[in-house]
């Protein structure tokens, strides 16, 4: 119920003025896409507003809205501490192993982003095939 809600209604959805960064994933297996915006504070560090589009199945929409409503206010280094039980906590579901890929995929795109933008990663679109 919560995944139909945040998939028809979905939670900061959009495109932010002036992302620090900008990142996008696919999970092919399925269709899913997702570009999140992420604009840090001042300090470099923390998440001050955080947007994403995309389309795909509700699981992997709804995960995108769910997280991105947690992510604000977190970290960078808090960012990277998430894992897929954090994003499955937050859907409230099982989900099937083939299903895992939809619920990581926001989470992936979101701290592959913040590792491109610290240098440690380059790649130009996050799998998680
Ligand atoms: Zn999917």
């Amino acid at each position: 119920q919560q995944i139909l809600d945040h998939y028809r209604n979905p939670r900061n959805y959009g495109e932010l003025d002036e992302p620090t960064y900008t990142h996008v994933g696919e999970n092919t297996s399925c269709g899913d896409e997702i570009t999140v915006d992420v604009k840090l504070a001042d300090d470099g560090e923390t998440v001050e507003d955080v947007a994403f589009r995309g389309e795909g199945c509700a699981i992997s929409q709804a995960a995108a809205s769910l997280l991105t409503s947690e992510v604000r206010g977190m970290t960078v280094e808090e960012l990277h501490d998430l894992d897929r039980d954090d994003v499955l906590e937050l859907l409230g579901v099982e989900v099937t192993p083939m299903r895992i890929k939809c619920a990581v995929l926001a989470e992936k795109v979101l701290q592959d982003g913040a590792r491109i933008y610290e240098g440690e990663l380059d790649v130009d679109t996050t799998s998680t095939e």
